[in-house]
């Protein structure tokens, strides 16, 4: 009657997913975990790992691996904190916003490390599966009935339409900020919603990297043209990263954001005419929300899923 038997059903290859499958597995614990996409993210996205993090990674047995993905010591990038500019130019005059509390180096062996998504997602899918998860990508989660005992699931892979019923002990939702299993068990969020709109642009402009010399910044805001602009450094270079804040409320749209009008405020950000290349444009909200409950029966919210919160500070 069911094509799989698992105790635990993910939803989700995001990292939250995916640290669900890794730590199930590492306590015994059979998971099998269905992903939309072809593959884990290919952009940066979230490029800063908390010590914390860190430390469950390396009683993980995942330190070195995820360590060995640093781009330098990131940890002199966090210390550099969030600054402020008018142009990237002008980076000897940045005012310090915020620093943040790095308390890891003196109370853990572990400490904040900058990374993005898509090098560390790839290493979590490989020990994840060593620990024996049954990760499918391609594969979505089309809709699920929970009862006393477990919960049943119907998934359909992409390439062939083929349906699977899974019968699950448990089913964890990790399918991120529009999570389709929170939406299905009714949850409703609480919090103060959308606090403002961003558009992520990701850049090539090996100019920039020689105008910021070896100044260390998790973000740095240029304020140019009374618009703000953050630029990150985080995950590394390469792509750049840079988020202008757009406002709906005044007819702006993501959409109004071409490859040429972005190139030009990356140059004006940059006080340059730099050679700017435009590899992919993202519009993302940042949100504070939190679901009312994280559990319903057998079944788990986690991750964005969850809760959702504006990432700058966070
Ligand atoms: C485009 C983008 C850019 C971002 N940039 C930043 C940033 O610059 N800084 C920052 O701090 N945070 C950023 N974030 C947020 C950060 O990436 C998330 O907070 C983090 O990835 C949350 O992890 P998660 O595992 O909970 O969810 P996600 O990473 O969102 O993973 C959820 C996964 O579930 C899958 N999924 C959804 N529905 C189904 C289904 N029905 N069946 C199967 N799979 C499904 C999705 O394909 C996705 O891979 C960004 C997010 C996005 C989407």
């Amino acid at each position: 009657m069911y094509d799989v038997k698992i105790p635990v059903l993910i939803v989700g290859g995001g990292p939250v997913g995916l640290s669900t499958a890794l730590f199930s597995g590492r306590r015994g614990v059979a998971t099998m975990l269905l992903e939309k996409r072809d593959s884990t993210s290919m952009l940066p996205r979230a490029p800063g790992l908390q010590a914390r993090t860190m430390e469950l990674f390396r009683a993980a047995g995942l330190g070195k691996e995820i360590r060995a993905l640093e781009k330098g010591n990131s940890h002199a990038y966090f210390e550099g904190g969030i600054i402020k500019v008018d142009t990237f130019s002008d980076i000897d005059n940045a005012e310090l916003l915020e620093s943040p509390s790095l308390d890891g180096p003196t109370v853990s062996p572990e400490r904040v490390m900058g990374c993005g998504q898509d090098r560390y997602e790839k290493v979590l899918v490989a020990k994840a599966r060593e620990y024996g998860a049954d990760i499918r990508f391609n594969t979505k989660l089309v809709s699920f009935a929970a009862d006393e005992e477990g919960v049943t699931a119907v998934a359909e892979e992409s390439a062939t339409g083929r349906r699977l019923t899974i019968r699950a002990d448990y089913l964890v939702g990790a399918d991120g900020a529009g999570s389709r299993v929170r939406r299905a068990l009714g949850v409703e969020r609480v919090g103060r919603g959308t606090v403002f709109n961003a558009l992520s642009i990701y850049f090539r402009a090996p100019e920039l990297e020689k105008l910021l010399g070896d100044r260390k910044f998790i973000l740095c805001y240029a304020s140019v043209g009374g618009s703000l602009m953050g630029l990150s450094r985080l995950h590394g270079c390469d792509p750049w990263l840079a988020a202008p804040i757009y406002y709906p409320e005044k007819g702006e749209k993501a959409e109004d954001y071409t490859d040429e009008r972005c190139v030009e405020i990356v140059r004006r950000a940059a006080g340059k005419d730099i050679d700017v290349e435009i590899t992919a444009k993202v519009p993302w909200q940042g949100a504070q929300l939190v679901s009312e409950t994280f559990r319903v029966g057998r079944v788990f919210l986690a991750g964005d899923a969850a809760h959702v919160h504006p990432p700058a500070g966070g």
